[in-house]
Formats: structure tokens, sequence, C-alpha cells
């Protein structure tokens, strides 16, 4: 039989019955191989796992409507894209004893047995990461890339999968679907969708192509990050000639549903795909309304599968999955998905000209713009989280007031929310100080449509709400069209759908080019549009050193704080779990108040002699034990660690200073010499100065020693190295060993390292500058954990909470010692404004009881953590007190192989969740959780379901 197959001709095709039986026994007859065989889900073919000794292979077999040339180009079409896309893995065809390729079973059923392609399906994905869409786009595009020159007979089908028949089988098989709302609704779609493919068709490309390059048949293998990485392609029974637009639609609808609320997913996909397989201007314009397409006929098909052959659990699982996939490409209007993958893909976006329309409004004057933006000046202390702040504003403006198109608007964000909410403004509003009438800005057909109405014009659509109106029907340029005090504008060219008011950033810029500034409508400039955060980052890369860190590779551009919560400049909202600088919360009102009060009166050099820096450096002071009493004031805690080693040399004429490895200390010379972490700088090992001794890292989970003998093991070794360097000046180290991840130092670690050095004549630095300030809870400085007293401690970060401020407290006598290099002087440290900032952190710490809050939040969150564990294979431990945890991520609880990259790939996640956070640790494998100090249970819960769902999801 050498015809091909007519879907429309005999469109039920029930799987052919094979028992496993007969399957055994063709394997082992035709092909030599004795095999367990166990049977695989397939819509209308019978497929089979099989497995010998030695191999693994897939015994397909076809149903009977398909032709001979049919099956053996699905094998020309396996061994062209071997040959010509070199990186992509795809079955053969294995050749039967006879040397022939395909055999036959149950009578007259085409059966081939092809090799197994090893890895798992990219289904099994749950989130697909940006650049898993990517990888899997680009792996597509090389297939179709590759089949473009096939040349055998059997290509020319007529199959349901073809999205040039999608109209048709539609209509076919959509009278199967039982809920009568989705059958409307899908209908709907796939009229307007194919309309617009109709249009292009004759521009199309059409060519042999897989045509089924989903994630069910994408096979990959797990990076090192532990994502997914598409490697190979299986499942060539779809192959035929077709849009090579709808074979790119076949491989983004299967996208859709791995996130059905971000449908713009499919984007990098399509990136991926045209950087293989470049795609012509009218296949760009096709995209969308064939995935549209492809999405609707996977719906009926997996539906009418139900019915035919009702026992295909396969097909009947897939139906609520594929149902989602084509809600999702429903969710966008194709021209707002087309100008989100025209600028992706480099190309020119067209927005509508608005040259030559008349103002909707006449006279106005003295307009008041509100800003509502994430840098608004009406919104601080938290203003934007009470629901009617935007009505509160509009009412205390003077009339009329507008707002802006484009702007983010703080007032929307929601704190604690894994998905971005729709912030951006579509629409302007307008609050008049009496009625007025609004013209027509263009000729049109005036509508109502709910509670809107829509002037349709030629090539744009108005929208507004609050109009009273008794023009409905043709107007012409400059009629009236009705009179409103209260109202909203908004353009819009996309036609079928009522644009939304707001959008969520992710969607802006595209919903921006289908819903133009109506700005021109009224005669003012409302474009509340920032600048990106990429271009922002441009900006900074242009000056600013690259040295000069940031986090994350494409930050978002983060405007403003408020308590743990860091918001975005589109008004997307962040839980802060990584900012121990902000200790008592971002935009303290006490303390901005304060600080403004104390600029308003002073701030100058600390030479001079005010109240300030006498009541700051007597109240540090009383924070710290005898003999403990003497201040000196700083900018940082570099700055903190260095005065305080050259505090000890010149007290004890010595030069050696012991630390411990994996420490950070600061940037300064001296601060740096004593930093080992090769986290933070990879040469420290064998850079450090001769003057510098580091002790082997306590840890007792990963370090040399392990178990519960490991901190006599440490202590031991640690009083070996002391004893060994000649004349310790100081031995400095974190009391609470931080930048390893909150690891605690085994118990008297402290009190017979202290002695030890000690007795050697060196004197004791605690660096408390991470770990101190009430942090741990349970205790205020870190080294009350360990029941001892430092002769030096060093703070910064949390007393300044983000002002330069540093300290050094210390015993007078090593203070008075300084003399000898003339007198101390740090022109900032301890100025008025930095003082008032100090003792304001002080007085919130206390009145809003912080210390006890990260004690009670600290062991809420340790507990979740600790539960989180029990599922979460990845966790190894979780390390810490109070709000400086550790959660450690290993690839083996045995080995305890870090698993490095998978920690970056899950911070990147976490970003897109809402929640900002880092790793450390010398592996870089530790998330590091050290938020303000006011963090609440609700936000400490947002955190740990968001790090859940990673870990669940995949990342
Ligand atoms: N000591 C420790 C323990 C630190 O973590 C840091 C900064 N990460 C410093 C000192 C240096 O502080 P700064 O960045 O304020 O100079």
């Amino acid at each position: 039989m050498t015809a091909t197959h007519d879907f429309f001709a005999d469109p039920e095709l029930a799987r052919p019955e094979v028992s496993v039986e007969q399957a055994q026994a063709l394997v082992l007859a035709e092909y030599g191989v004795a095999a367990d065989i166990v049977e695989l889900g397939s819509q209308q073919e019978r497929t089979f796992d099989v497995r010998s000794a030695d191999a693994r292979y897939v015994l397909k077999v076809a149903h009977p409507v398909f032709s001979d040339d049919e099956v053996t180009a699905q094998d020309a079409a396996m061994a062209h894209v071997a040959k010509r896309a070199s990186g992509v893995a795809v079955p053969r065809t294995v050749p039967r004893l006879t040397e022939e390729l395909v055999a036959t079973v149950a009578g007259t059923l085409r059966a081939r047995l092809l090799t197994f392609v090893p890895g798992f399906p990219l289904a099994e994905q749950d989130f697909l990461a940006p650049i898993v869409c990517e990888q899997l786009g680009a792996l597509a595009g090389s297939v179709t890339a590759a089949l473009a020159d096939l040349d055998v007979p059997g290509l020319d089908r007529v199959l349901q999968w073809d999205v040039r028949n999608a109209r048709r089988v539609c209509a076919l098989l959509a009278p199967h679907l039982p809920d009568d709302k989705r059958r409307s609704a899908l209908l709907a779609a796939v009229d307007n969708a194919c309309d617009r493919l109709d249009d292009l068709a004759p521009d199309l490309r059409v060519q042999p192509v897989h045509a089924d390059v989903t994630d069910d048949n994408v096979v990959c293998r797990r990076g090192a990050d532990g994502r997914a990485v598409p490697t190979g392609v299986i499942d060539f029974g779809d192959v035929g000639l077709g849009w090579v637009v709808g074979d790119l639609a076949a491989t983004c609808a299967s996208v859709l549903h791995h996130d059905p609320d971000r449908p713009l997913a499919v984007v990098d996909t399509v990136r991926g795909y045209a950087a293989r397989m470049p795609l012509t201007e009218p296949e760009v314009e096709a995209i969308w309304p064939a995935i549209v397409a492809r999405a609707a006929v996977l719906v009926v098909s997996g539906v009418h599968q139900g019915v035919i052959d009702p026992g295909n659990d396969y097909a009947v699982s897939a139906q609520e999955r594929e149902w989602q996939m084509l809600e999702a490409a429903m969710a966008l209007p194709a021209d707002v998905a087309t100008a989100a993958l025209r600028d992706a893909l480099g190309r020119p976006v067209h927005a509508v000209s608005l040259d030559g329309v008349l103002p909707v409004l006449q006279g106005l004057r003295d307009v008041t713009v509100l800003d509502l933006s994430t840098t608004s000046d009406l919104l601080h202390d938290g203003a934007w989280l009470d629901p009617r702040t935007e009505q509160t504003l509009i009412e205390a403006a003077s009339r009329p007031v507008a707002t802006r198109y484009g702007e983010g608007r703080l007032t929307r964000t929601a704190v604690n929310s894994s998905t971005a909410p729709a912030t951006v403004a579509l629409a302007v509003e307008l609050h008049l100080a009496e009625p007025a009438s609004l013209h027509a800005p263009f000729a049109g057909q005036l509508q109502a449509v709910g509670d809107a109405l829509v002037l349709v014009g030629a090539d744009v659509d108005l929208w507004l709400t609050g109009v009273d109106s008794a023009a409905i029907g043709e107007l012409t340029a400059g009629d009236v069209l009705g009179s409103a005090q209260d109202l909203t504008l908004q353009l819009c060219t996309a036609r079928g759908h009522r644009p939304p008011a707001f959008v969520r950033p992710d969607e802006a810029a595209a919903w921006q080019v289908v819903c133009p500034d109506p700005s021109v409508l009224l005669g003012l400039d409302l474009s509340g549009v920032e600048v990106a955060a990429a271009a922002v980052l441009a900006h900074r890369g242009q000056a600013l050193a690259g040295v000069q860190e940031h986090y994350y590779d494409a930050p978002p551009r983060i405007e403003r704080g408020w308590r743990h919560h860091l918001i975005d400049i589109n008004g997307r909202s962040y839980l802060d779990a990584v900012n121990n600088v902000a200790s008592i919360g971002h935009a303290h009102p006490r303390l901005t108040r304060a600080v403004a009060r104390q600029w308003d009166l002073l701030n100058t050099n600390s030479r001079f002699h005010y109240a300030a820096i006498a009541d700051f450096s007597a109240r540090l002071a009383d924070l710290l034990p005898d003999p403990l009493d003497t201040v000196l004031l700083v900018n940082s805690g570099s700055e903190a660690v260095d005065l305080a080693l050259r505090l000890a040399k010149t007290f004890t004429g010595r030069d050696n200073v012991l630390c411990i490895a994996e420490g950070y200390h600061g940037w300064t010379a001296a601060s740096d010499a004593v930093s080992t972490s090769v986290a933070d700088n990879p040469q420290a090992l064998s850079t450090r100065p001769g003057w510098v001794h580091p002790l082997p890292a306590p840890n007792p989970y990963r370090g040399q020693h392990r178990g519960p003998d490991a901190g006599p093991r440490y202590i031991a070794d640690a009083l070996e190295q002391v004893q060994a360097v000649a004349r310790p000046a100081a031995f400095l180290c974190e009391a609470f060993y931080g930048n390893a991840g909150g690891i605690p130092l085994p118990d008297g670690y402290l009190s017979a390292v202290y002695g030890a050095v000690r007795a050697a004549g060196g004197v004791c630095i605690a660096d408390e500058v991470q770990v101190g300030y009430g942090r741990l809870g349970s205790s205020f400085w870190g080294f009350q954990q360990q029941g001892v007293v430092p002769d030096i401690v060093t703070v910064a970060k949390a007393m300044g909470n983000g002002h330069p401020l540093g300290a050094v407290i210390v015993r007078r006598d090593i203070a008075d010692a300084f003399w000898d290099n003339g007198y101390f002087f740090s022109s900032a440290g301890g100025s008025p404004v930095s003082c008032t900032v100090g003792l304001t952190v002080l007085d919130v710490i206390e009145d809003e009881h912080l210390q006890h809050n990260a004690s009670q939040v600290g062991a809420h969150l340790r507990k979740r953590f600790e539960e989180l564990a029990e599922t979460a294979p990845l966790i190894g431990a979780v390390h810490g007190l109070g709000l400086y945890l550790g959660v450690e991520l290993v690839r083996d609880r045995q080995t305890l192989e870090p698993a490095t990259e998978e920690t970056a790939a899950i911070c990147e996640r976490l970003l897109q969740l809402g929640v900002v956070l880092q790793a450390t640790g010398d592996r870089l494998n530790v998330l590091k959780i050290k938020p303000p100090l006011c963090l609440t249970v609700d936000s400490a819960d947002f955190f740990v379901d968001a790090v859940a769902e990673v870990l669940q999801r995949g990342w």
C-alpha cells in the first residue's frame, strides 16, 4: 500500500490490538532478542518497552491505516536527523535478522524495533526554567532544519496534527467535548487563530517536519545545576509535510502547561528555535495563532481518543493538561503575544500611529499627576499597603487629578506573593473638578460593553469607564460621546478582547504595544514608564568598576524597601531574606525621622564636640561585659576589623595573627589579609601574607572531623597550631561561624583557643559584624554562645541599618596603647548623623523586641526548614540560630557532595517567586538566611513555601 493516510477519511484510530505476548514472540523471532516487555502509552499506535539482558529498545506497531511509505518515511527521517543534527540523539531502526526494517505482527500490522534513547522525558520536569525553554526550542529548531531536505515518499499525509487542518479537525471533533462553555470558547479561539493563519498561509513555508517535538518526546539528561538538558527526540510517528511554524507551535504548546500563568514562557522557546531555524516575517506573525490552533487540536483529539478508545489511559490522563495549554494560549491576545515574540526576536514592533487624534477633553489645565510608582513620595511609611491609599490620595489632591500610564503602581503590589501581581497601568484615570463633556478623538462606532464604553475606530479602540452616554452608535471625530467626572481611558488595538487595566510586569512591554499611551487624548504627558533594569545595569557598568559586585546576572531594579520587603521599579515585591545590614527593617520611619532631624541640625566630622557621640559610645559600651568599656567609631566592618588588628598589634608589639579558614572579614589590606574564604577570593589560601595563620575550619558537618567527638578534635588541632605560631599578636574569628553558613563553633572551642592565645601573650578579637546585635536571638552577641569575653569586639552592618557605621569595642588599656601611633581619627566615623543612626537603631531593637523576634521567628523558620528536609533530600543540613540560618544543599547526604550549581539555580528561581536569597560558604552551597530582624511568621512561611515549591517542582 503506497497511498498515504487521510485523517478525514478515517478519523477513528484506536490503538491496534497487539498483546505483550505477541510483541515478545515477534522480538525473539524477527530480531533474535529475548526480552522483558512492558507496554508504553500512545495515542494511536502500540508501543512497548523492550529490555533484553544487554540492551533496551522500543517496539512500535503502527496503525494499519498508515502505508508502507509512511512507516519507512519515519525511519528515513530518523536517519536523516541523526546525520544532519549531530548534537541531537534520535532512535535508529534496528534491522530484522533478515536485514529488513519493517516486520509484521498480529496478522498484517507493521512493527519496527527502535534503539532506546537514554534519558528522561522533559514532561517529567514540572517547572521549566527560561534556559531550558530556550534549549528545547534550539533542539526543535535543529530537527526542523535537519529535515528541510528530506526527500522520500510517504510524507504527504493528511494528519489531524497538521496545524493546516486545525479548523477542520476542531469542527469534526469538538462535538465530543462535553462542556458547552469549553467547546464554544475553543471553537471561537480556533476560528480566530485560523482566520489569521489563512491570511498568512500563502507565505508560510511547508517542508518535512517532525511535528511532535514536545515535552513528552524530548529526552533529557540532568545538567550540573539539576536542570533538565534536552538532548534527544523520539517518536517520529507524525513526520510529514507541514508548516515550519506548525512544527514550532507543537513545541511551544507543550511548554504552556508547565507554567500556565505565564504563557510568555514560550518566548524563550521561540528564541532558541529561531537561532537554529531562522523564521520568516510571516512565520513570526503566525506563531501565536498556530500555538492556539495546535493546543485546540490537542484538546479535541484527546477527548475524541478517550471516546473511541476509553481504555487508553495515556490519552485520557492528558486531557486536563491539554485544556490547560489551550487556556494559557487563549489568555493572551495574539497581538500581545506577537509583540512579545517580535521583541524577543529583535524585530521591529509596530505601534499604531496616533497622529491626528483629537483631544477628548478641552481646556484641561493645572492637572495634578499622581505618582503611584515605587519611588513615589506619597507612599512612604508603608502607606502603599493600605488598600484605600489610591482613593485617599485622589481625594486629597486638588482636581483635576490624573494617574500615569505604564507605571508599575506600588499601591497594586502584594507582599509575600509568589507571582508578580498586575501592577502596570495600561489605562489612565482622570478625576475632574466637575462633570465635563467628552469628545470622540476619532471616528468610530460607540458601543456599550458591560460597565464600559468602547469607541471602535478604524485602527484603534478607545475604552472608557465612568462615562454617561446617550451617543451609542456611529460618531465622527469631535462629536460629543458623553460626559464624566471620574473616568478611565484606555486605547487598544487588539480586537475582541476587553483589555485589562493592569498587567503583570513581565507582560507589560508587549501590552503597551497593543494599548498605547492615551496621554495624547488629554494633551498631557502621563507616561510613567521607568528606565528598565537592564538599561540601568548597562549604565552602571559604564562608570562603576565591574569588580564592584552586584547580586544576580539580571537583577531587578530595587528602588524601595519596607520592613523585610524590597520592591522593584515595576512594583514587584520581594522578601528580603539576605539583608542582615537592614537589621531593623528597611525605611524605618523612626530612623528616617531621626536622621532627617540630625541632618537639619548638624553633621560634621567627629573631632567636634557634640552629645550624640558621647551618648552612643556609652550606650555601646554598656552592651558589652567588662572589661570591654572603650569604643572607637568607624564607618564599616572592614575598617573595624582593620583597626582591631592594628590595636592588637600595637598593644602586643607583635605581628602574627591567627584566624579561621573560610572566614571573611573585609576588604582593607589587613581585614582582607585575614579573610580566607575562597568563595570571596579564589586565591585566598595561596596569597595570605606571612603574618596570617589560619586554623582549620571547625565545621563538624563537613570539615576534617565530623560526628560527636569532632569538637574536642578541632580544639586539640587548634591548640597545637596556636603553639606552633611564634609570638601571636591576636586570634580573630566570628564567634558564630557566619560566613560558612551559620555553623556554631564546637562547644568550648573559644574558651580553649582564647585561653591558649592569651597564655601565649596574644589578644582575642570577636568579629560580630554579621552575627552580633541580637540576630542570634538567644544572645545579643555571638561570643556569648561560647561563654567567653573577648578583648576586642568589632561591629558594623546591623548597627547602622545600612548607614555606614562600624565600631571597635575594646579594653581601655588596649585602646590607650594606640597613642603610640598618634591619635585616632575617622572623619565620618561617629559623626552626629552616624551616632544618631546608631542610637535610634538600638532604641528600635529594644522597643520593638527585635532580639526576641529573632529568637521566635528564627525558631519557627528553622523548624519549617527541618520539616522540609524530611521530604527534600537535597537539604543536607539546617544550620544556625535565631535569624542567622544556613540551609546546606548537597547532592548526596552520605558523600556531602556540595550542590553548588543547584544552589545558584535555586536562588535564581526564588527571585522569580519573590524571594531575594544568596549562597554562602566556600562551596557556595549554603542558602544564607539572615533577613531583617522584623521578619514575621507569615513571611517566614511564605519563604519556606517558596523554597519547598522550588525543591518539589524543580528550578
Ligand atoms: N566581618 C564580617 C564577618 C563580615 O561578614 C563582613 C562583611 N561581609 C565584614 C567584616 C566587612 O564589613 P563591611 O562590608 O562593612 O566592610
